[in-house]
């Protein structure tokens, strides 16, 4: 016998609604749903599904309007890691952002794009020796330094090399950002920072070693933050130590004020730039600062989608996705909720019923939405999931044995893809059988 129907727990945005609350995407009776000027179901055809695509009009909306809000405050230097294709880190550089990379192969990216090392930020609480020497050798704009080990280890790297690197100290503030506890950064239970009471010690040592030149704090409190509260009480402690460290007759002209701005993927109101801005200027104004922010997912999330064509409904209840976790890990890893609409003009307006909306992995993780009301979906029939554009493909895997998704890119009335989908034997062209086992 079928399992019942789920019933729909919540009052779950509709179709419509979500469409309505994300400006560059509309639906049509014909073309159906349409990112910028082109219809997405083209886009499905031409390269077949699972595949992502990426709207530069948000993007460069999105970076344009918190430039706008931080104008005359702070520089913007893009985090990497959100979505790091080559054609959206182009993109950013274009606009005017510089980079913030978190590993050797994003400091690489970053450059293959274009991106000077000038404007490269370099975060993270675990940079090897390898690394430091790279981005001592690329003389990067700042090194975060998260702990005081690691300043040891680049003094250690640097001073023999007659090289003399720009650190800022990323403190931790003991701010708990209200998030979900996967993505929180700035508590003392937290891998990330120096913790706040041993930062005055720490930056004495970093403005009296050899190799290493202080230039001020960074500081990271997690992501998808909603509110200003963490923001204004994590930045009024940052203030707070820079007051300290002056007194004490330290240099600090740089503040890092971090990322995290979250956004609207149900029916909350995304974090507000202007009211970051508020926040920085309640701080840190009359400080003489150089400040800066580097989000990533307020910038790049709301503008990619994953296109995914329905395999089979299943008993009724649940609609299994050719998408998979493998593809979009957010819902599973971080019970994150992602909008789902149907590409179809006629499917979008049908009767909705409560699914459970699964993919095809052998995990019960698997699963991109629970009881959620959905128009009727027949096999064949694809969805856009939305607000896919930060956290996505560069989170995806190929567990499963499953190849990474193809991207195109929307601009205007203009598409092209910016990645092929992964051919099978690449999956294990790596791979090496050794005679000895037969
Ligand atoms: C991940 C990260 C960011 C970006 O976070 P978002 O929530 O995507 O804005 C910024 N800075 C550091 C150090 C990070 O680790």
């Amino acid at each position: 016998m079928a399992a019942p129907a789920p019933a729909a727990l919540e009052d779950d945005p509709t179709v419509a609604a979500l469409i309505a609350a994300r400006p560059l995407l509309s639906l049509h009776a014909l073309d159906g749903l349409v990112l910028e000027q082109v219809p997405l179901s083209r886009i499905a055809e031409v390269l077949g599904t699972p595949a992502w695509v990426y709207s530069a009009g948000i993007m460069r909306a999105r970076l344009a309007a918190l430039q706008a809000a931080l104008a005359g405050l702070a520089q913007v230097h893009y985090a990497v890691k959100a979505n790091d294709h080559l054609a959206v880190l182009r993109l950013m550089a274009a606009g005017g952002a510089g980079a913030d990379v978190v590993s050797e192969g994003e400091l690489r990216r970053a450059r293959a794009a274009g991106i000077p090392a000038g404007d490269i930020v370099f975060s993270g609480v675990g940079k090897t020796a390898r690394e430091l020497r790279l981005a001592i050798a690329e003389d990067i704009f700042q090194l975060n330094v998260e702990s005081a080990e690691e300043l040891e280890m680049v003094s250690a790297i640097a001073a023999p090399l007659g090289r003399t690197v720009r650190v800022a100290l990323r403190i931790n503030p003991d701010v708990d950002a209200g998030t979900h506890a996967k993505i929180t950064t700035g508590t003392a239970r937290d891998k990330f920072g120096i913790p706040f009471a041993e930062a005055p010690a720490a930056y004495a040592r970093a403005a009296a070693l050899p190799g290493v030149e202080p230039v001020g704090l960074a500081l990271h409190i997690g992501s998808q933050i909603l509110s200003t509260a963490p923001y204004r009480a994590a930045f009024a402690r940052a203030a707070e130590l820079v007051r300290a460290l002056r007194a004490q007759g330290l240099p600090v002209r740089r503040m890092d004020c971090g990322g995290g701005l979250g956004i609207g993927y149900r029916d909350e109101a995304g974090a507000s730039p202007a009211a970051l801005a508020g926040a920085m200027r309640a701080a840190f104004g009359g400080l003489g600062l150089e400040l800066m922010v580097e989000p990533g997912r307020w910038l790049v999330g709301p503008a990619g989608v994953l296109l995914a064509e329905v395999v089979l409904v299943k008993g009724g209840r649940f609609v299994v996705l050719d998408a998979a976790m493998t593809d979009l890990v957010r819902p599973a890893m971080y019970d994150a909720w992602h909008g789902i609409v149907p590409l179809a003009g006629r499917d979008a307006v049908a009767p909705a019923a409560a699914v459970d909306v699964v993919g095809p992995v052998c995990e019960s993780a698997d699963t991109f939405a629970r009881a959620r009301d959905l128009p009727r979906l027949s096999p064949g029939a694809r969805v856009a999931v939305l607000d896919a554009g930060a956290y996505g493909a560069v989170m995806s895997s190929t567990y499963n044995a499953r190849p990474l998704a193809p991207i195109a890119l929307v601009d205007g009335d203009r598409w092209a893809v910016i990645r092929d989908r992964q051919p099978h034997a690449e999956l294990w062209a790596g791979e090496h059988v050794p005679d000895f086992i037969g």
